[in-house]
């Protein structure tokens, strides 16, 4: 075992040990079932100290890398996905504030203390019909005298909803130019097509307090899969962001920012290492249903079966390439790497082919099961519920591909 992947097993051992892993799984079948929030689960990492597992030395935490991160996090989402994905926004949000220290800002730092002060962070950037996502916001942000500003808009699948006690948001300051309606209505994707430069207006990000006033959580939640991840709509009515946890005033648009780009890179990795782990446990799945499922036909098991073992084949090659990117991927965002341009294809290419490994995956595992799979009760039928969330993180695919075709095709 080299250095690296020993190091790996301690940090797996020490922040997610198997039998802890075995209990989250079990629970993530009742909270599934109950649609209710992993509150145990949470208890659980917060006394294994996983919430504080980017906060560096300096301010009293482990300091760990974003490769040790996301390798973590694919572990934890092998067991309780929703889990995963709704501590995987509290842990961005974190990863966020090491990436810009890292890169020689320090203005957020004041977010470490808080971690481990036990805040729990969250991340509000989603609002409906909004496909600009970071570079535009349908959310007003009203100057106030303080240097603050008081924000009204929904913020919508806001993970952690039950729990988070600070959010990050953005608004467009009232006042600035509101956004070119080219893109944000005719559906033109926004991340990084030449038309998001067009958007109009300042956005304003930062943070705000749980206790302000003026939150309302959305009451609706019952949706396909993630279930446990409680992700639900915040409705903001002049909420106060407090001058001192106002981050960055920005063009709204594509405009390079630290912080948007911290965020970004955090978000696809992180969300991509979620639906690796999903993957991962599908495909585990799949090879123990092969083993179980005996074929009449054959007088063997279907491990035996040459079709079988082809599709579960397939779909491993698909997977293969996944925790490759992400380990290439996150070394190189941890080592400062300046890939340019060359990033956002990256990140978002991580994130797509993960959550694409994660639904064949779980789809052929259901193949290889049978029709025990499709019962309500097996860990596989969830699976493939909580791997199509991983269809509506933006960009989507759909939203994506002008910007791997213009890197070839355009000068
Ligand atoms: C499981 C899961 C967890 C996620 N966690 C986060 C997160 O923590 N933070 C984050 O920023 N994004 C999160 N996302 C959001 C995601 O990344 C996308 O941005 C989002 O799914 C985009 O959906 P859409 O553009 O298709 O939305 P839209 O089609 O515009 O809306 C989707 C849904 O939003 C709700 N909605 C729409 N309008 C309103 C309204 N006025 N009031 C209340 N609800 C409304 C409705 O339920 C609607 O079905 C999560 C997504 C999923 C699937």
């Amino acid at each position: 075992m080299t250095d690296r992947e020993a190091r790996h097993a301690e940090l797996a051992q020490q922040y997610l040990p198997a039998e802890v892993l075995e209990r989250f799984r079990d629970r993530a079948g009742v909270c599934d079932r109950e649609n209710r929030f992993f509150d145990e689960d949470l208890d659980e990492l917060k006394a294994l100290g996983y919430l504080t597992l980017f906060v560096p030395a300096s301010h009293g935490g482990p300091g760990l890398s974003l490769h040790e991160v996301s390798r973590l996090q694919q572990r934890l989402a092998s067991a309780a996905p929703a889990t995963a994905l709704a501590i995987n926004m509290h842990l961005m949000c974190t990863g966020v504030v090491k990436a810009m220290n890292d890169r020689g800002d320090d203005s957020l730092n004041w977010v470490f203390d808080e971690v481990m002060a036990g805040e729990i962070f969250a991340f509000g950037i989603s609002e409906p019909s909004n496909d600009w996502v970071l570079q535009g916001s349908n959310t007003v942000a009203e100057p106030t005298a303080d240097g603050g500003y008081l924000l009204t808009g929904v913020k919508i699948f806001t993970s952690l909803s039950p729990v988070w006690t600070r959010l990050i948001v953005h608004g467009l300051v009232a006042g600035s130019q509101a956004p070119a309606a080219t893109g944000a209505t005719s559906g033109t994707p926004a991340p990084d097509s030449d038309t998001a430069d067009q958007a109009g207006g300042e956005l304003v990000y930062g943070f705000i307090a749980r206790n302000a006033p003026g939150i309302t959580v959305s009451e609706q939640w019952d949706v396909l899969g993630m279930r446990a991840s409680q992700s639900r709509a915040t409705i903001l009515d002049r909420v106060p962001m407090r001058p001192e946890h106002v981050s960055r005033r920005i063009p709204a648009g594509k405009h390079p920012d630290l912080l948007t780009f911290a965020i970004t890179s955090n978000f696809q990795l992180l969300i991509a290492s979620v639906y690796a782990g999903v993957a991962a446990r599908a495909l585990e799945l799949g090879a123990a249903g092969l083993h179980k499922r005996k074929s009449a036909k054959s007088g063997t098991a279907f491990a035996e079966v040459p079709e079988a073992r082809v599709r579960l084949a397939d779909a491993h090659l698909d997977y293969l390439g996944v925790p490759a990117m992400l380990d290439a991927y996150t070394r190189d965002f941890d080592d400062l790497v300046d890939h340019g341009a060359g990033w956002p294809l990256r990140l978002v290419g991580a994130r797509i082919k993960a959550s694409d490994a994660a639904r064949r995956a779980a789809e052929t595992a259901l193949m290889c099961t049978g029709g025990s799979g499709f019962d309500n009760s097996h860990e596989l039928s969830r699976l493939y519920r909580d791997a199509t969330a991983g269809l509506f993180h933006p960009p989507s695919a759909d939203a994506a591909r002008p910007m791997y075709a213009a890197a070839l095709l355009d000068d």
